[in-house]
């Protein structure tokens, strides 16, 4: 069990390398509101209200958590934090406009609210804003000890599921898809899981769609199976991690041509693990696993990128994709994801959540790959 106290030096660790990054860009003041920073940094995860909970932090060590005050008893003590309530019928930018008066330059998170936005541009007499968010991606996307083990236990939680899966605890056979995505999702939650993100049945016709809704489809003998799943693993009251996996089966018996596409793809998803590294962009990193797929003649049935970094966030920097120049850094977690995807007959997806380092890419997930008939 990771203690509360790992969480809380964490937190610190992560707000004194922000404060760094605001000296080093002249960045007076950072405010975020429903951005995923705010767990990053504080280890509090605001309700998207109406009412607007803001983090203040400058580089002088201030860190102010402006909250209205019905919600500051969900607030756990970090060393540092002072907490800011406001009642209703106060102006909460008012408090917040008296804190950037004086600011020239304001970062502030790309998911706060437009409705929030204006009236604090409103009070802040001549500065300027930027990305808070993208002030903080490199930082985030150096995934802390704490984060990678947070991950692992979010990872190990969908193999087990997987594992279930394979050895026919949850059956597929004969029955409806959203039958199939409800028990998954409810063995993800036995599994550990505080909530179920997302999960992707996708049969016969339908496993070729790559983000299929679930549907009364019925999973018939001779059918591909794409199951795509994920939750949020946390521990105790801190903020969780995502997990987000890929295996595909077929039911029965494999369908004609199905054998060939997946050996394909299995090669590229694999090939990918095993020669991403550290230095490569995202664009070079995608064509590692695409350029097999493309020599095999499928390429026009990889629809979508390779992969997205993933933590706090189910996607988040750095992406595996043909328009990403940066290069990849060690310390940083995705995924990697190739799919064919035939319209009309069938798909397949291969998807494991990898760490990067200099050693090259460890993948999280372990549940086998290899084509299952299930
Ligand atoms: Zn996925
Ligand atoms: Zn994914």
């Amino acid at each position: 069990m990771i203690e509360r106290s790992q969480f809380e030096t964490a937190y610190l660790s992560r707000q004194e390398r922000a404060r760094r990054q605001l000296q080093q860009d002249g960045v007076d003041a950072l405010l975020v509101t429903l951005g995923r920073e705010l767990p990053w940094l504080i280890g509090y995860e605001a309700m998207p209200l109406e009412r607007i909970t803001c983090l203040y932090m400058d580089a002088n060590g201030a860190v102010r958590l402006i909250i209205p005050k019905l919600e500051a008893p969900r607030v756990r003590p970090l060393p540092g934090l002072e907490l800011v309530p406001w009642t209703d019928g106060e102006d909460p930018f008012v408090l917040l406009g008296s804190m950037i008066s004086d600011a020239k330059v304001v970062a502030i998170d790309d998911r706060c609210m437009a409705g929030w936005l204006l009236p604090l541009m409103g009070h802040a007499n001549e500065a300027s804003f930027r990305s808070g968010t993208s002030l903080l991606n490199p930082l985030r996307r150096q995934k802390d000890a704490l984060e990678i083990e947070m991950l692992e236990l979010a990872a190990s939680a969908a193999d087990r599921v997987a594992d279930r899966l394979i050895r026919g605890e949850i059956p597929v056979a004969l029955r409806q898809e959203r039958d199939v995505a409800r028990e998954i999702g409810e063995a993800l939650c036995e599994e550990g899981h505080a909530k179920v993100n997302f999960t992707i049945v996708g049969s016969g016709p339908n496993s070729a769609s790559p983000h299929h809704d679930p549907t009364t489809r019925i999973i018939t003998p001779g059918d591909a199976l794409v199951l795509d799943f994920g939750g949020t693993y946390s521990v105790g009251e801190e903020p969780g991690y995502c997990s987000d996996m890929t295996r595909t089966f077929v039911v029965g018996e494999v369908p004609e041509g199905f054998d060939e596409l997946y050996e394909v793809l299995l090669n590229a998803q694999t090939h990918a693990r095993e020669n991403i590294h550290v230095g490569m962009s995202g664009n070079d990193a995608d064509q590692v696993a695409r350029k097999l797929i493309v020599d095999a003649g499928f390429g026009e049935y990889f629809v979508h990128r390779l992969g997205h970094g993933i933590g706090l966030d189910e996607h988040e920097d750095p992406y595996l994709s043909s328009d990403n120049p940066a290069l990849l850094e060690a310390g940083t977690t995705f995924s990697i994801e190739p799919g064919i995807y035939i319209p009309g007959r069938y798909g397949a997806r291969i998807e494991d959540i990898v760490y990067l380092d200099e050693d090259g890419v460890r993948s999280l997930n372990q549940a086998e790959r290899e084509l299952i008939v299930l």
